[in-house]
């Protein structure tokens, strides 16, 4: 038998389907199990008072297949510390409650996730906690909107669902000369195609229910940081609030990762044939997609991205009726919300995603349409947008 793999051996991985395979376990030294056991046990026997074997004692506050999680969530996002939630939203509010008391202000993305847009503007708003939306694609912009209370800097790039591209590097510089840390909502990129903490972020965040769960099978969260501080301050509110994955979200997660690179891979193959299908076809005014040596973010993606993803949107020549016509056309890519499953995926952000912007600074266009472009056969894929755009 091989020897045993340390999670010191993690950090010299230079692959990432190494890490993505191997980091946060090796094969259980009693069952030599290659995979995680999925620990359907909510609590762990204790030998003597406080005497807990290998850290366990109750399954909010941690768990055996939730830990090699955490520890693979990190290693893949190149961070010291990972921590896996319920779903995405419990790691946004656990990351706001981490970081901002009452009276303290963020900054947003003009066009934020609505599900992030509405928290913030819905529920902590409530507990006087104060907010600004500005573009992530204007540095200035994003400075002009920091005020003397600002701690977070909240960025999705590229965002959703306009696929908008912001500098890391540089907004990390504009956060940390107000003294506030910058958040990266890396979630259509995915760890593959992009590390924000190695850009200067202070934390990752996924909706791990997208790409690295990329299944369509399981909700979850992450938060990865290497500020031992923030950690614990994630540690405590997973205890002491319990937004936590149960053992089998867990595994189902693990799972995904395995194979994120070469989904990864395929995701932007399928996409940059669409792109090009789209790019000059009559039934199509504008195709949003950071891959086009047209699109205002292309040179800044080019230098903090791996390749370009697989979402790609599209804003329809013949308006809101041809977008929902589109929409409803498909027959491989299926209507629904969400993204980042093996299976493509069609939408119209007005109404469906977005819907709780409306009237709001960050409404989207009502003839937009975003497409999760899924790993599917690429000929396939491209007669079944040509289908359904045909006439509109
Ligand atoms: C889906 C999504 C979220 C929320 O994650 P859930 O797992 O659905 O709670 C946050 N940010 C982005 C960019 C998303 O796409």
């Amino acid at each position: 038998m091989s020897e045993q793999r340390s999670q010191a051996d993690a950090a010299s991985w230079q692959g990432f389907s190494t890490r993505a395979i191997h980091a946060g376990y090796e094969p259980d030294p009693q069952t030599g199990a290659v995979n995680v056991p999925i620990y359907a046990s909510s609590t762990f026997a204790q030998d003597g008072v406080g005497g807990m074997r290998d850290g366990f004692e109750y399954a909010r506050t941690g768990n055996p297949t939730r830990r090699p999680l955490e520890a693979n969530l990190a290693a893949i996002e190149a961070g010291a510390f990972g921590r896996a939630f319920g779903s995405g939203m419990a790691a946004t509010d656990t990351m706001i409650r981490a970081a901002l008391r009452p009276g303290d202000h963020l900054v947003i993305p003009n066009d934020a996730y609505g599900g992030t847009f509405r928290l913030i503007d819905k529920v902590f708003t409530q507990w006087g906690i104060e907010y600004t939306p500005a573009a992530v694609n204007d540095v200035d912009a994003i400075r002009a909107a920091m005020r003397p209370n600002t701690k977070l800097v909240w960025l999705e790039t590229p965002t959703n669902p306009l696929l908008n591209v912001g500098d890391i590097a540089a907004l990390a510089q504009v956060a940390h000369e107000g003294g506030a840390k910058l958040v990266v909502d890396n979630t259509f990129a995915s760890p593959y195609l992009q590390n924000p903490l190695t850009l200067g972020a202070d934390v990752v965040l996924h909706s791990t229910t997208k790409y690295i769960g990329g299944h369509s099978d399981v909700v979850g969260g992450a938060l990865v940081t290497d500020d031992e501080e923030l950690d614990a301050a994630f540690a405590f509110l997973q205890n002491g609030a319990g937004a936590v994955p149960g053992p089998f979200d867990a595994f189902l997660t693990l799972r995904g990762i395995k194979t994120l690179e070469v989904r990864m891979e395929r995701h932007c193959d399928n996409a940059e044939k669409l792109v090009q299908f789209f790019t000059g076809h009559p039934a199509v005014e504008k195709v949003l997609y950071p891959g086009l040596a047209e699109h205002p973010g292309h040179q800044v993606a080019a230098t903090q991205m791996r390749r370009f993803g697989g979402m790609v949107s599209v804003q329809l020549a013949g308006g809101k009726q041809a977008a929902l016509d589109f929409c409803s056309r498909t027959e491989i890519f299926t209507l629904a919300e969400s993204l980042g499953g093996v299976e493509s995926l069609i939408e119209h952000p007005g109404a469906m995603t977005h819907a709780s912007t409306a009237g709001s600074l960050l409404e989207v266009p009502e003839n937009l349409v975003r497409l999760s472009v899924g790993i599917e056969d690429g000929g396939d894929l491209l007669g079944d947008v040509e289908q359904a755009l045909e006439g509109l």
